[in-house]
């Protein structure tokens, strides 16, 4: 069953969750002098529009009609009712999900993608440096600058690079350039590769390859596709419509809300909605991976969001901005640390988290592909194992429970995974 909004009815405006927030949020330092940083060290890197979001206290900020106007192309997303997989679980929960993957990327990233490329092209940026893991934020940002007439230099992990040509053809077909990390466009690149010309990189790498293009030149922006709290901002229209479709469905307020957590983006953004919505006894739960367990094991203290330590220190939950996660196929979840704000429910226990290992992700991934049909990426899959094993739960319990979770994306250029999975090849890490 699916619920689907009319064109019309997309929010106006983002749910800014900064006033609902247990504690108010710490504000990042200078890597340099380790002096709260002002809205001047920020300005090489972002326009000052999102500099204003990342700071506002403001409950909603109205979204632009240049905005609205591409998010249309695919937005509202439909929410599903997963009634088949509902069946083969025999729970009595009801289980919802709200499908980002039909964006042009395929996943719930361009819905910031869009806003931080407006904003750039407002006050007169002409190019964007970014980087991507796997490819996933890169073809968001490339599709992006696209529309709206900006160069885009994508610095894509080395080995996502040679292991999935797919995501950089997408990227190339929308103009983005795009080049394996480290490279030899920027210096920490050069430093890098002389060091080991077969280095494969990492994010936290691409992340200060990309910085270092920005704060070079005057023409060019950086955009960062989590973490920040602009981009958690942006995210605010999943769960927005989710409610709305919610209520459309003849549900109240759902009882666990669920989404996997790389940076905490869609997760923020399907869960940040439903904060002011706690009292009410609504539960939210961050999915991790057991391999890079940034919630449920890392430490919560100020930490660089990059390798090269170029980029504002942050309070978060992280496992040390060196640290370099296995190669678990699920590549958007393979970050060291974690959004701020997410970071901040979970310190002060209004979020949950939970890891599981990517044999067990796989395992749903496969159950929701053989009774819903769509095949999720192995990122989704972990918030679909958590929304299965919640309704196993029910089962158990009798519960008539409503669980809600963020099918942040496809896993149609993800097919390597599902035949290694398939074929005995994955390592459960
Ligand atoms: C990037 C990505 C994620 C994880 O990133 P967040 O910032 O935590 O949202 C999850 N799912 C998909 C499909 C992604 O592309």
């Amino acid at each position: 069953m699916r619920y689907q909004l009319g064109s019309d009815q997309i929010p106006q405006a983002w749910f800014n969750v900064a006033p609902h927030l247990p504690e108010p949020l710490a504000p990042p330092l200078h890597p340099g002098t380790g002096e709260p940083v002002g809205p001047d060290d920020l300005a090489p890197l972002f326009p000052m529009a999102l500099i204003g979001q990342e700071v506002s206290a403001e409950e909603w900020i109205p979204i632009p009609a240049e905005v609205l106007d591409v998010l249309s192309l695919w937005r509202p997303t439909p929410l599903v009712r997963a009634t088949r997989l509902e069946q083969a679980l025999g729970t009595p929960a009801r289980i919802y999900y709200k499908d980002e993957s039909v964006s042009p990327a395929g996943s719930h990233k361009p819905n910031t993608a869009v806003p931080q490329a407006f904003y750039n092209k407002a006050e007169g940026i002409s190019r964007i440096a970014t980087e991507t893991g796997a490819g996933q934020w890169g073809s968001a940002v490339s599709f992006a600058s696209q529309l709206y007439g900006l160069e885009c230099q994508v610095y894509m992990v080395a080995a996502s690079y040679r292991q999935k040509p797919y995501r950089r053809v997408m990227m190339e077909t929308w103009g983005g350039q795009v080049v394996p990390s480290p490279s030899n466009l920027t210096e920490f690149g050069r430093q890098l590769l002389k060091e080991n010309p077969e280095h494969t990189g990492s994010l936290g790498i691409a992340i200060s390859e990309a910085v270092e293009d920005a704060v070079g030149r005057a023409d060019t922006h950086y955009a960062l596709g989590s973490v920040l709290n602009h981009v958690l901002l942006h995210q605010t229209v999943i769960g927005l419509e989710a409610k709305r479709q919610l209520a459309e469905a003849g549900e109240g307020l759902p009882d666990v809300v669920i989404g996997s957590c790389g940076g905490g983006s869609n997760l923020g953004g399907i869960a940040l909605p439903f904060v002011p919505d706690r009292n009410e006894g609504v539960r939210l739960v961050a999915v991790e991976p057991a391999s890079c367990p940034t919630l449920t094991k890392g430490t919560y203290e100020y930490d660089f969001g990059d390798v090269a330590g170029m980029t504002p220190k942050l309070l978060m939950h992280t496992l040390g901005h060196d640290f370099i996660p296995p190669p678990i196929h699920a590549g958007g979840l393979r970050y060291h640390g974690d959004s701020p704000i997410i970071c901040n429910l979970v310190h002060a226990g209004w979020m949950e988290a939970v890891a599981y290992p990517q044999g067990k992700v796989f395992e749903a991934a496969v159950q929701f592909a053989r009774t819903q049909g769509s095949i999720p990426a192995p990122e989704t899959s972990h918030a679909i194992r958590a929304a299965i094993d919640e309704a196993l739960a029910a089962k158990e319990s009798g519960e008539e429970k409503v669980i809600l979770f963020s099918y942040s994306g496809h896993g149609l250029l993800d097919l390597a995974a599902y035949d290694d999975y398939l074929n005995g090849r994955l390592i459960d890490a």
